[in-house]
């Protein structure tokens, strides 16, 4: 897929909804984030071996949370590579389909639970806990930054390295289009505009969500700061 301003190693995985990536440094470890809903393990196979990687070559499976256009096909890359699972303890109840959603809501957990039951990742258990400043010796260092709000325990990933953010679903980043994930989505919305806050008090040069046009870490950042300026200075006009 095309590319620009990112540092190297990031390979993506484009899905129907979303874009998954794969990281590799220079040594030749790898670390899966996020694992797409289904489809992404032909692309998977052909990825790692268009790089010269054995499946063992995953050093682990980095999750930002627990919804299933993420973590749909996390007990096949669990099962194929053989990595352990790195997420917040806070998503094993989306991984369960048993996140409680209340109102509106109630529907995505319906949805979810029979997506994962379908897709056989039913119960796929978290194998690492991860939490706020937690150092990862993937990808020459990677930082947990907890970004909750779309869910308790979203999670984004900070290169200090490389200078670049993986934010997850903490916006969505499209042409004309850039935006908070759909309400219904959100468990904790309250939590939404600190989240914000802290990923521009990182201020990384680079910013790569899951859902987006094109890979451009330095546009996706202009976007995000044009999101921030709409949803954290004017209010509710955004
Ligand atoms: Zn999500
Ligand atoms: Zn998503």
């Amino acid at each position: 897929m095309f590319q620009r301003n990112v540092p190297p190693g990031i390979h993506t995985i484009r899905g129907i909804m979303g874009v998954c990536h794969l990281l590799v440094d220079a040594a030749g470890g790898a670390v899966f984030l996020d694992t797409g809903l289904v489809g992404e393990p032909v692309q998977m196979r052909w990825l790692l071996h268009r790089l010269g990687l054995a499946p063992r070559a995953v050093q682990a499976i980095l999750l930002t949370h627990g919804h299933l256009d993420h973590a749909g096909n996390l007990r096949w890359l669990k099962r194929w590579t053989g990595a352990p699972v790195y997420a917040h303890p806070a998503e094993q109840a989306h991984l369960d389909g048993r996140y409680p959603y209340s109102g509106f809501a109630r529907w995505c957990g319906r949805l979810e639970r029979v997506g994962y039951a379908v897709l056989g990742s039913t119960a796929t258990p978290i194998d690492r806990s991860i939490g706020d400043g937690d150092e990862l010796p993937f990808w020459d260092g990677l930082q947990v930054v907890h970004l909750p709000g779309h869910t308790e325990g979203h999670c984004g990933f900070y290169s200090a390295r490389h200078d670049v953010l993986f934010s997850g679903d903490l916006f969505a980043s499209y042409f004309f289009n850039v935006h908070l994930p759909p309400p219904i989505l959100n468990s904790r919305p309250e939590l939404i505009p600190a989240s914000l806050r802290r990923a521009q008090a990182l201020n990384p040069r680079y910013i790569v969500p899951q859902h987006y046009d094109i890979l451009d870490g330095e546009l996706h950042r202009r976007r995000f700061d044009t999101l921030c300026r709409r949803k954290l200075f004017a209010g509710a006009r955004g």
